[in-house]
């Protein structure tokens, strides 16, 4: 069978890139379908991604807190346990009503939602496997490639998702494992890492580089490595891993160090691969039209989202940026807009990265490491949690507030975060980058008391003067 209608907009993947994409170029007024080949609407994000990991963070945080935390502010229980079961089904119930609610959000807009895989057969028309078994002919005058990104393997690290599992596994273990070895120290790793670690987990993350998080300021990632140590995550640095045995009951790797040198062995239960994801544009048909891919397989799109191919655009995970939700969704706003003949930008300094540990780690705008390498002048101020009187007040104080601004005009250049809730609070920081503020600005706004933003403002201060409580 075939669509009859052209569509003016034709968006293949219903992730954030895809479906915020879909839903505003029908706002925009222009006939819009989305393809989505998984079944359900959301990507990635919502249903093996940013989501389902928050649930777990959420339930293995409350856990971890009513274990350790409670009896200190005076609430005590005789016990308590983990529902392992439970708090899979809590988060499968909020990944189940996100991803029906974008299906909602098609119907009200207007965005004809074909599901299926997309394959181009030319650059207006796409040809959709359906699951029923049949397929039927898209035809589209533009056309937005959204197809996301995928687990990145690991060269002789099978992934089975039982014992040797991919972030995706990892969020549906059916047990705690006693050990856990996660391989790769990215957010990703650790905010899994962390979950499994709360409910009981001996971890042991293992790491190529030198550093967790290489994109991390690197003062605050020393400092967040250490917070992670206290809740007894183990870190092995400069570790390849360079043999995997799964004969036995779990599994043996086989470490060297990364310079290279003597061999030792570790074993686990469950090992976590999170080595980081690759674009996702198998079976698209890339070839057959003409799309260029750069070295690492990523779609290249000039500063319109366009592709080498005219009326084909591409956006999200499978083109190069921050592989983020947000840059994703902010993508897919401005290409259609483009498409509409409207103005469409994404800066992508300007586009916040958290991670949701606790303490959370979230930062906008450049490292000092950044700063120091452009050769700019500059000034830094900070601010610890352990001044900030809402933290005192809660009891949970770790971490700091690091800002970056350029010594001659006090223009803000970069803001750290390490704080309960820092993925919040970075906000009135990335609006202060987006508007080219000052440190100066931030700190003659008045803050409520109490509260942790009060913190940005005294590191605010320490930036250009004194801060008050410090
Ligand atoms: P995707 O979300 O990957 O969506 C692409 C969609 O296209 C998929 O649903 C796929 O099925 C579909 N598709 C692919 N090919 C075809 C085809 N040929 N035909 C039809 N459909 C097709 N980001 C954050 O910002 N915050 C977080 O907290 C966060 N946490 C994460 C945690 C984990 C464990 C993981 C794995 C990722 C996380 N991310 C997070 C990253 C985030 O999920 C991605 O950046 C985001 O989903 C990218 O959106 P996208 O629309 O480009 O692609």
């Amino acid at each position: 069978s075939s669509e009859s209608e052209d569509n003016d907009v034709v968006v293949i993947g219903g992730g954030p890139g895809g479906y915020v994409a879909a839903i505003k170029a029908a706002q925009l007024g222009l006939k819009t379908t989305c393809i989505e080949k998984r079944g359900t609407l959301g990507g990635t994000c919502l249903n093996v991604g940013c989501i389902p990991s928050k649930a777990l963070l959420h339930s293995s945080h409350m856990y971890h807190e009513a274990k350790h935390s409670f009896a200190g502010h005076g609430v005590k229980f005789p016990s308590v346990e983990v529902d392992l079961p439970a708090m899979m089904s809590q988060k499968d119930k909020a990944v189940a009503n996100l991803t029906r609610g974008i299906e909602g959000l098609f119907k009200k807009n207007k965005v004809n939602y074909v599901k299926g895989y997309g394959k181009f057969i030319s650059p207006t028309e796409i040809s959709v496997d359906t699951p029923e078994g049949g397929s039927t002919i898209v035809k589209g005058k533009n056309i937005i490639i959204a197809t996301g990104s995928d687990v990145k393997s690991l060269p002789g690290v099978t992934i089975d998702e039982k014992k040797i599992v991919s972030s995706t596994g990892a969020l549906v273990l059916s047990e705690i494992p006693k050990k856990l070895i996660v391989i790769g120290a990215g957010y990703i790793g650790l905010e899994m890492g962390s979950v499994w670690c709360r409910l009981g987990s001996e971890v042991t993350v293992v790491e190529f580089a030198p550093d967790i998080v290489p994109t991390m300021d690197a003062e605050i990632r020393k400092q967040f490595q250490r917070a992670l140590e206290k809740q007894k995550m183990k870190f092995m640095l400069k570790t390849k891993v360079v043999g995997v045995d799964t004969s036995g009951e779990g599994v043996k790797l086989t470490l060297e160090p990364a310079a290279g040198g003597g061999q030792s062995t570790l074993e686990a239960d469950v090992v976590l691969v999170s080595a980081g994801r690759v674009p996702f544009t198998t079976g698209l048909g890339l070839d057959k039209i003409g799309v260029d891919t750069d070295k690492a397989g990523r779609i290249t799109v000039n500063n319109l989202f366009s592709t080498s191919v005219p009326g084909v655009y591409a956006i999200g995970d499978v083109i190069p940026g921050p592989m983020l939700a947000h840059k994703a969704e902010e993508d897919g706003v401005a290409c259609v807009e483009i498409i509409a003949g409207k103005e469409g930008h994404v800066d992508y300094d300007m586009v916040p990265g958290v991670v949701y540990t606790h303490p959370e780690v979230a930062s906008v705008g450049k490292t000092e490491e950044q700063v120091k390498a452009l050769g700019v002048e500059y000034r830094v101020g900070k601010f610890p949690f352990m001044a900030n009187s809402r933290a005192k007040a809660i009891d949970d104080a770790e971490g700091l507030v690091k800002i970056l601004a350029e010594k001659e005009t006090d223009k803000i250049l970069g803001v750290h975060i390490m704080s309960p809730n820092a993925g919040e609070l970075i906000h009135e920081a990335v609006l202060a980058l987006q508007y080219g503020a000052s440190s100066e600005d931030i700190a003659r706004t008045c803050h409520a008391h109490p509260t942790m933003s009060e913190a940005l403002k005294e590191a605010a201060m320490a930036t250009y003067d004194k801060p008050i409580h410090m």
